[in-house]
């Protein structure tokens, strides 16, 4: 079998006070039907973006619950993640050619990790493109596979590239599920006996989101030159065209010519893959867009900067988030939990998790997300209402106690 993923243990009963209380009971109460059961969640890496950050919570209290939940990753190799981040691209609808020979490098992969599937699981998560093909290429070989097949899609593949979804299809609907973030997400044509909707969620109890005290959240600001006696705003996003990182210097500026004296400052805090030269460029552009403005602070990390993350998005007045299109915006839930209100372009997933006007606002312009931060600015009883509301938004959607309890769901739908 491919590797296994260890994972730290963690109790459901840590949540309580917490996550609903309604959620823990529910997870038990439909965990009773599934006390051994063996479920396996399969995806192409353990570190490193969001798939594993959710994983490595969802595996130990699918665990503590009397599931025998496991994690493992395929084998693969730089020739078949070039292949996969190509495929990424083009079922999102990039235009990049893919040829029959690197179809044949994601077949050759996955043939081999199905050959080392040598155990029987009661469910299968398969996530994401990389290891899609294993289910079919079992049932082709006349292996067989035991036990329900989900693919799980954490993309957008609404409007796929033809010949990239064309190759992907009958691997995908080869499975007895398939789960989206989001019903716009979904392709109409797709041919699988259940879909299910679950959208994606935070973990209140990681470093990036559990409770932090004033003096911490100071000390991060002061280590970072930023005062915290000043209010700020502040943006957290890889430097990315789609967050676009000019049009927040843009709202900033604007904002500060509507709020004279204030002293309001800007931070974008943004992590930085050494190989990622679409980063770099953007950070580069967006210095030059800050042009020596000593209120704008641009603070790059190589490494896991989810400390710095957490006090941010808890000092900031009010979070930015101006994308121009988002799969989900992870970071919106984020700060939107530490009751922070946010301002954020109404794209993909964040209007779920965004009420206009409840929890912050939805915009589509640096100068109307200006007119509402200013708002915000202006009025802070407002803003501390909008994010008492926001905190309890989240607290009752967007938790992985939820997407836990949406799993069980599935699993009964499937069992009947
Ligand atoms: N993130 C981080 N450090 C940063 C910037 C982002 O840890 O400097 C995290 C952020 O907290 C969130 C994730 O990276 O958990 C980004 O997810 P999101 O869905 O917002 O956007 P994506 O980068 O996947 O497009």
């Amino acid at each position: 079998m491919f590797e296994n993923v260890e994972v730290l243990p963690r109790a459901l009963e840590d949540y309580r006070g917490i996550a609903p209380d309604e959620q823990l009971e529910g997870i038990r109460k439909l965990a009773d039907s599934f006390q051994g059961a063996r479920v396996l969640h399969v995806n192409a890496t353990a570190f490193g973006g969001g798939v594993a950050e959710m994983l490595t919570t969802i595996v130990p209290l699918m665990q503590d619950v009397g599931i025998e939940a496991e994690w493992r990753v395929i084998e693969g190799a730089p020739e078949f993640y070039a292949v996969t981040k190509k495929f990424h691209n083009a079922l999102q609808g990039m235009d990049v050619p893919i040829s029959d020979e690197e179809f044949e490098t994601y077949l050759r992969y996955n043939r081999r990790n199905a050959e080392m599937f040598d155990e029987e699981y009661d469910f299968v998560i398969i996530h994401d493109p990389q290891p899609a093909a294993i289910h079919k290429l079992l049932l082709d070989d006349g292996r067989g596979a035991s036990g329900c097949w989900i693919w799980r899609c954490h993309i957008d593949i609404t409007h796929p590239q033809p010949r990239a979804w064309g190759f992907m299809c009958p691997f995908v609907e080869s499975h007895d599920a398939a789960v989206f973030t989001m019903q716009q997400y979904v392709k109409p044509d797709l041919n699988v006996r259940e879909v299910a909707l679950i959208a994606p969620a935070i973990d209140p109890m990681s470093p990036k989101n559990a409770d932090m005290d004033h003096a911490t959240v100071a000390n991060v600001l002061r280590e970072n030159g930023v005062d915290p006696t000043r209010p700020l705003l502040a943006q957290i996003s890889r430097f990315d065209p789609w967050k676009d990182p000019l049009g927040v210097v843009d709202t900033f500026r604007l904002v500060r010519q509507q709020t004279p004296g204030l002293g309001l400052q800007l931070v974008m805090v943004g992590t930085m893959a050494t190989d990622d030269p679409e980063g770099h460029e953007w950070y580069e552009r967006t210095r030059a867009h800050a042009d020596g403005d000593p209120d704008i602070y641009l603070i790059t990390s190589e490494v896991d900067n989810s400390v710095q993350v957490n006090a941010f998005q808890r000092a900031a007045s009010v979070v930015l988030q101006m994308s121009k299109r988002e799969g989900f915006g992870l970071v919106v839930a984020e700060a939107l939990w530490k009751g922070t209100p946010v301002v954020a372009g109404n794209v993909g997933g964040i209007p779920m998790q965004l009420r206009d006007g409840l929890d912050g606002y939805l915009v589509s312009t640096p100068q109307e997300a200006a007119d509402k931060v200013a708002h915000l600015l202006q009025h802070p009883d407002a803003r501390a209402e909008m994010g008492r509301n926001a905190r309890e938004h989240i607290r009752s959607d967007f938790l992985l106690t939820r997407k836990v309890l949406d799993y069980l769901r599935l699993f009964e739908r499937l069992s009947n």
